[in-house]
């Protein structure tokens, strides 16, 4: 077993970490306050070729690997989860899904305006009463002549407000609950799409964009159709499962940089006449910490790896995204309490981080998801 990585996967991996740390870092807390990301932050991304980089060279892509797209998810969730939570709809629940289900005339009409950041993507699922269990969905595609009128509404929409392109989730048929579900690419500049700020101060991701948005017969062609009419919901599966490798990999990065921050606090705090790193109980929690970063992304790298070679990973990724988020939340929990009062305020970035690990958690299908998933797919269905 050879767990090392190639040469182009340190190449960019190090262009990922000099991005993050030299410009997403500095300006995160900033960006917190703020609550905004710079649409200057997407573009510069775009040109590095951070947003397409998992695309194939037709498109304007780098043609990456899943492993090299983990890496610059991992790097960007170590500076910002808001910055990496932008790239991760826009690249893999996006771009990717309509890789893997759009027709040719699709993949080139949109695709390279994706990869270059010319175009932001988002991604509609959730509505007020349909989120786990997304399949009840009550938004409607109604067959009209040569295309479909949407109507009914998302909620919690990540690049909602400013983005060019949404991938949109409607039924045509509610009483065939997930086979009635189709996909479609909506250009958001369509009649009868509207977009509004999500209402409420939210806890973390302070910097993302979350938009409610409501579809008024909003009337597509049938060429917006993403996939088999009907055949939404598989569409929708299959871009969570890139996208919570993207959000795993996010928060492999949170508890790195959770460990980082206590490392170096442990080694200059000083209590009792001596470095607070001295204390075998705050070794003892960075010991714990070290240990989960390094299994969190072992099972990050591992699905990544089977992706890589043609593997169903849906049972592989959604332990990743539970074991990551889960240890990245102990870190961060661990983290605050380890900088005592410094760790309280955003003074430390550890608040932060704190506060923007729940959110990992709960989207792209919470803890509990991921555990009936996982569990599902060991016991199987009764026939
Ligand atoms: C920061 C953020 C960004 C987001 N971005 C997007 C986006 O870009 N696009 C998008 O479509 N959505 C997005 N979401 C929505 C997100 O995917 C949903 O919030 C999530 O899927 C949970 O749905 P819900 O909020 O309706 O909770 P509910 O489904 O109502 O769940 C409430 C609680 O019940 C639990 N629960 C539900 N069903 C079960 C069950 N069968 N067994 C055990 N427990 C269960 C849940 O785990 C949870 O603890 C985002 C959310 C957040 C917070």
């Amino acid at each position: 077993m050879d767990l090392s990585l190639t040469p182009s996967q340190l190449e960019i991996q190090k262009m990922a970490r000099d991005f993050a740390q030299k410009r997403v870092a500095p300006m995160a807390r900033e960006m917190d306050e703020r609550g905004e990301m710079p649409v200057s932050l997407a573009r510069e991304m775009g040109d590095l070729g951070l947003l397409g980089g998992s695309l194939p060279k037709t498109y304007g892509g780098g043609q990456w690997d899943a492993v090299s797209l983990a890496l610059c998810y991992e790097e960007l969730g170590r500076a910002d989860s808001s910055v990496r939570g932008f790239m991760t709809v826009h690249t893999s629940l996006v771009s990717q899904c309509i890789l893997t289900w759009g027709t040719e005339e699709q993949k080139r009409q949109y695709l390279p305006k994706l990869a270059r950041g010319g175009w932001i993507g988002c991604y509609c699922l959730t509505e007020p009463n349909a989120g786990s269990d997304a399949a009840s969905m009550e938004s409607t595609a109604i067959e009209d002549g040569d295309g479909f009128v949407l109507s009914g509404e998302k909620i919690w929409i990540t690049n909602g407000g400013f983005a060019d392109l949404a991938v949109v989730f409607a039924s045509r048929d509610r009483s065939a609950r997930h086979k009635g579900i189709c996909a479609f690419l909506v250009e958001t500049d369509t009649p009868g799409f509207q977009r509004e700020k999500m209402p409420g101060k939210e806890l973390g991701h302070r910097a993302s964009d979350h938009a409610h948005i409501r579809f008024e017969n909003c009337r597509v062609p049938r060429s917006a159709l993403l996939g088999e009419a009907g055949g939404g919901f598989k569409v929708a599966m299959s871009a969570l499962d890139y996208g919570r490798l993207g959000v795993a990999a996010g928060a492999v990065g949170v508890a790195q940089a959770c460990l980082d921050a206590c490392i170096e606090f442990a080694r200059t705090r000083r209590q009792f006449g001596q470095r607070i790193g001295d204390f075998e109980m705050i070794q003892s929690v960075i010991a714990d910490m070290a240990a989960d970063v390094d299994a969190a992304r072992l099972l990050v790298y591992r699905a990544a790896w089977m992706k890589d070679r043609g593997q169903k990973v849906t049972r592989e990724t959604s332990i990743a995204k539970l074991f990551a988020t889960e240890a990245a939340a102990r870190a961060a929990s661990e983290a605050v309490l380890l900088h005592g009062g410094r760790g309280y305020s955003n003074e430390y970035p550890v608040e932060r981080y704190y506060r923007d690990i729940k959110g990992l958690q709960i989207y792209e299908g919470t803890s509990h998801i991921q555990r009936i998933v996982i569990a599902r797919d060991l016991i199987g269905r009764e026939s």
